[in-house]
Formats: C-alpha cells, sequence, structure tokens
C-alpha cells in the first residue's frame, strides 16, 4: 500500500504556529493571514514543532517502510515557494526522509489527484480528505490521536 501523510495539522502544529507568532486575521475567526506568514519567509515553517505524538509515529511508518511493508510519501498542499520550501528544510532538519518523497501540491483537494485502490492519506482535513476518497482512495482522518491513525495503518495493511 501506498501511505500519504499530511504535514500540517498532522505531523507539524501549525495552529500553534501561527498562534505564536500572532497571524491570525483579525477580521475573521480561525483565518489564517497568509501576507504575515509569507513575510516572515521559510523560517515559519522551519521552526514548526512536531505534533504532539507525531515524531515517534513518523518514524515508526518510515521504518515500516524500509522493511519494504509500504510505501511512504508526504502529501502537502501550499501555493507559494517560501512555503514549499520551508517545509522542504523542516523536513531536512526533523527528519532523515528523502526529499524526493515529499510532494506538494497547490490546493488541498488536488491530493485527490494520488487517490488509488491501494493508497491511503492521513490527514486533519475533510477539504483533503473528501476529494481523496471520492476519486476512489483511502482516508484515515487525523483527529490529533497518532496511537489512533497507528492502529487505522494497521487495519489497512491487514486488508492490503
Ligand atoms: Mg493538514
Amino acid at each position: 500500500m501506498k501511505l500519504y501523510v499530511d504535514m500540517d495539522g498532522t505531523l507539524v502544529d501549525f495552529v500553534a504556529q501561527v498562534s505564536a507568532h500572532g497571524f491570525w486575521r483579525k477580521d475573521k475567526v480561525n483565518k489564517v493571514d497568509w501576507a504575515k506568514v509569507k513575510a516572515m519567509g521559510t523560517s515559519f515553517w522551519t521552526e514548526m514543532n512536531w505534533i504532539n505524538g507525531a515524531e515517534a509515529a513518523f518514524a515508526k511508518l518510515y521504518d515500516m517502510e524500509k522493511r519494504g511493508e509500504l510505501e511512504l510519501f508526504i502529501l502537502s498542499s501550499i501555493d507559494f515557494d517560501s512555503g514549499i520550501d520551508g517545509k522542504k528544510q523542516w523536513l531536512q532538519r526533523n527528519t532523515d526522509f528523502p526529499l524526493e518523497k515529499a510532494i506538494f501540491v497547490t490546493e488541498p483537494e488536488d491530493k485527490a489527484e494520488y487517490a488509488a485502490p491501494d493508497a491511503w492519506l492521513i490527514d486533519d482535513r475533510v477539504k483533503s480528505l473528501d476529494p481523496f476518497a471520492a476519486a476512489g482512495g483511502n482516508v484515515i482522518e487525523f483527529k490529533g490521536d497518532w496511537k489512533a491513525a497507528l492502529e487505522a495503518v494497521a487495519a489497512a495493511m491487514n486488508l492490503d
């Protein structure tokens, strides 16, 4: 099976980083001020912390790939260059995962381009999950609990 793992909200704590810098919009609730994020450049992304439990879980998934049990990919949506560069730098600093297996698409729904009967997506957003499922892929909704997500991966492998 191919396993695609989202970054923001799944591996890295995007919300905490937006809050730490006060990059929420003043005129709307729960909306990011992207102009401020872009102005900060790559360090906004490189300084991000792992989501609770994600570091150990990702290491476990990468070990499973090394044993040939699954094919692992990062699948992240980001629509500007400093974001892509920052995410790549984060991966280089925090993992030894090969960058050629990190896929960046423009919009959340573009992740559906990678949907297939043997493909699974772990992601925190229905905006990514619903189109992926509609395109024939399999989804695991990440709700902040990596133990549950890993159990879902194990269950998926048993089906495979
Ligand atoms: Mg996400």
